[in-house]
């Protein structure tokens, strides 16, 4: 069996840290198996979904290294949904209702009056032939409900949350076709999750009732149903399910300087038993994603905490896998010698404007002799491979100067800074001509 998972995104607008997360795990579990990856971009409602979302959405699995397998669109399979439809519909599984919303409404009342849980009537089914035929005439359009088998209770071994068990009298039968034809998710998503062969479900626990539902459905198909793995839901730092996390998205994260490996590296572990690592490639993220590690807590997501891997990560990153976001003529000798210093990327120019200046050499008074023999000595030196450890050497010999009042001095003057990379990784790369003027005082 090929393990075929997918990400099913609405593209009512761009992905947040909650279906990245998604998204990720339906890619690694593909990943870990062998398996395929696939996008299906649930756009039914034509109403709320747009191409610029589907567009941004590609965007950015690219951008966070989620390569799919293939795409469906949901849009351009509405004849499968029909030929499924009439199937059902003519085997009893699907039944039409001719409740507007007030009168919905007000039986959701009624039953609350009664201390009765918001269960629909099943008001419908008792119409007869003559009835649905004299509403009709009125003008009224049905919409369509799926009728729930009550006999049996409704359970699964779920991959996260492990057995799952419903009755499905205490759900209403889902409306999952409205009255003006259009569709809702749930009859859609079971359909092409037959169609499309997935294997695995892997979505956020906000689904789990629905799931429910739609196994009712895979079997009035007659499919044997995909495994389903409901993942605690992602909450903000503060332990609650933030707002701020529902807009926080690909184009933050980069606003920021954060690095697809290291979002993956956070997602891939966040809500596991697995220490949160900053790990770059992806293998040993794949090698080490299982669903058994899950708990049940919600996820924390902590912005500081992805901060933190990103940086480690970017101490990991090589030349080549930064180079062409690095000023022009940076190369690797300069990468190497400001990575260790960087939190984000971008950085990386700061530094390489301080070795190629104009630097605004820093010189206090009581330095000015200390720093004249310093461009005096540097102007002489073998300058070879090392002339920071030549260049402090002779200066300690010569000034008596030894710790910080021999070395801030010299840092002050050739970068301008108090801080920074260290000097023998730096000063080769500004060079003996301009480390002479900037040390002279
Ligand atoms: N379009 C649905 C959503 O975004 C997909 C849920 C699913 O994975 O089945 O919630």
């Amino acid at each position: 069996m090929t393990v075929i998972t997918r990400f099913a995104p609405s593209p009512t607008g761009t992905l947040h840290v909650g279906n990245i997360r998604t998204a990720l795990h339906n890619w690694l579990w593909a990943k870990k198996t062998g398996g395929q990856f696939w996008l299906r971009i649930d756009d039914t409602d034509a109403g709320r979904s747009e191409e610029v979302f589907v567009t941004a959405i590609r965007t950015d699995l690219d951008w966070l290294g989620l390569a799919h397998d293939g795409e469906e669109r949901q849009s351009a399979r509405f004849a499968l949904y029909e030929a499924r439809f009439e199937t059902l519909r003519a085997a009893g599984h699907i039944y039409p209702a001719y409740e507007t919303a007030q009168e919905l409404d007000l039986k959701r009342k009624i039953a609350a009056g009664r201390g009765l849980p918001p269960i629909y009537d099943r008001a419908a089914l008792a119409l007869s032939d003559g009835d649905r035929a004299a509403l009709e005439a009125e003008g009224i359009r049905p919409h369509w409900r799926f009728r729930l088998e009550h006999s049996a209770p409704i359970e699964w071994d779920d991959l996260v949350r492990g057995h799952q068990r419903f009755d499905g009298a205490t759900m209403s039968d889902p409306v999952i076709r409205r009255a003006d034809g259009s569709w809702l998710y749930m009859l859609p998503s079971a359909i092409d999750d037959i169609d499309m062969g997935v294997t695995h479900v892997v979505r956020g626990e906000d689904h789990v009732s629905n799931t429910a539902l739609q196994l009712q459905m895979f079997a009035a198909m007659g499919a044997t149903p995909p495994a389903f793995a409901h993942e605690a839901l992602l909450v903000g730092s503060e332990g609650k399910l933030s707002k701020r996390l529902g807009s926080l998205g690909v184009e933050a994260f980069r606003e920021q300087g954060i690095e697809p490996q290291a979002i993956r590296a956070l997602l891939a572990r966040l809500g596991t038993s697995d220490p949160v690592e900053p790990i770059a490639e992806a293998g040993p993220l794949i090698a080490s994603f299982d669903f058994a590690r899950f708990g049940r807590a919600p996820a924390r997501f902590d912005d500081a905490e992805l901060a933190a891997v990103n940086t480690r990560i970017i101490h990991s990153l090589d030349f080549d896998q930064v180079a062409d976001r690095l000023p022009t003529g940076m190369g690797r000798a300069e990468w190497e010698a400001v990575r260790p210093n960087l939190t984000v990327i971008a950085e990386a120019a700061d530094w390489w404007g301080v070795i190629e200046g104009p630097v605004e050499s820093v010189i206090d008074d009581a330095d000015r002799d200390f720093l004249t023999e310093a461009a005096r000595v540097a102007g002489e030196l073998d300058w070879g491979a090392d002339p920071w450890h030549s260049l402090t050497a002779a200066l300690k010999a010569s000034s008596g100067r030894g710790g910080k009042a021999l070395f801030l001095p010299l840092r002050r003057a050739l970068t301008g800074r108090d801080h920074g990379p260290d000097m023998a990784a730096l000063l080769p790369l500004i060079g003996r001509a301009r480390a002479v003027e900037r040390l002279t005082p």
